[in-house]
């Protein structure tokens, strides 16, 4: 297993070595494994002899239920009572919130499709070379019959005032940076079952399984889709996400969690998990950030 936060190696379920190493960084005030004690464990001291059982607690899970576990973390983290800033957003979105997506969006979208390459290429099990292929043809091969992501992006941009030219020329902001350079460094040394928890499984967001599964809100209001004001561009590149990547991430998360209990991975697919998700979560106030700058133009 790993340490959920920066992916130091232990044996597996030594739950003991990786709770003295949060200790460690906690008290040396290291802020990535703080946030994640304080997150995950709020009112745990660390500074006492042992905390194995508080840690070994974020990664319990009922037998077999594994995707349940990975939803509920989902779900505390985006769409519980206090929603992330950008699913709040996307509830009422005004039009810096799609620039600000779009920008943002676009850096990620090219390291989604090397990230689900590597995954295609390391992995032996044909479900999931198939499953990958979904994702990266539609990007690279001009004749697929499914619209490349990456082109209803450009579309969607335009139609929010952002032309081909500035959405390929702009810099995403460091958050986004940051958590793209994590993903790379996952696909290129890291295996496929945590590559596909590291990007596969944050397509969840898009699923309507979460709200059955507990979830307070959607990825984006149904009323998004009735808006007049909002072009039919932006409608589109939405409901793709629903339609097409939705059932894909479902398909992911079954295949995923059912391999990770067969080949005796399930930590090391969890710790991947939580170390995205924070990824993801930086990535996701990046937009919310960009579409500010918008706003104050
Ligand atoms: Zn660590």
């Amino acid at each position: 297993m790993k340490c959920p936060v920066c992916g130091e190696k232990y044996n597996k379920l030594d739950y003991q070595m990786l709770s003295r190493h949060l200790a460690q960084n906690c008290e040396r005030n290291d802020t990535p494994h703080l946030e994640f004690v304080k997150y995950y464990l709020p009112g745990a001291n660390w500074l006492a002899a042992d905390f194995t059982n508080e840690v070994k607690g974020i990664f319990v899970y009922d037998k077999g239920h594994l995707s349940d576990w990975i939803l509920s973390k989902l779900i505390q983290r985006f769409f519980q009572d206090k929603p992330h800033p950008f699913i709040e957003s996307m509830q009422k979105p005004k039009k810096s919130i799609f620039q600000g997506y779009a920008i943002e969006y676009s850096y990620y979208l090219k390291q989604r499709v090397r990230s689900f390459s590597f995954a295609m290429a390391k992995s032996d099990k044909i479900d999931v070379q198939k499953l990958e292929a979904k994702l990266v043809f539609p990007e690279l091969a001009d004749d697929s019959h499914v619209q490349s992501q990456m082109v209803l992006l450009e579309d969607m941009a335009e139609s929010v005032g952002i032309p081909p030219e500035t959405l390929e020329s702009s810099m995403p902001l460091p958050p986004t940076l940051h958590s793209v350079r994590l993903w790379n460094s996952i696909a290129e040394n890291d295996q496929w079952l945590e590559i596909m928890a590291s990007l596969n499984l944050m397509d969840l967001v898009y699923s309507p399984m979460l709200i059955k599964a507990g979830a307070k809100l959607p990825y984006f209001s149904s009323s998004v889709l009735e808006n007049e004001w909002i072009p039919d561009e932006v409608k589109t590149f939405l409901t793709h996400s629903v339609e097409y990547l939705a059932p894909i991430a479902e398909q992911a998360l079954a295949l995923s969690t059912q391999y990770a209990e067969e080949l005796g991975q399930t930590e090391d697919l969890q710790s991947v998990f939580l170390r995205s998700l924070e990824a993801f979560d930086r990535h996701l106030l990046a937009r919310v950030t960009r579409a500010k700058q918008f706003e104050s133009k």
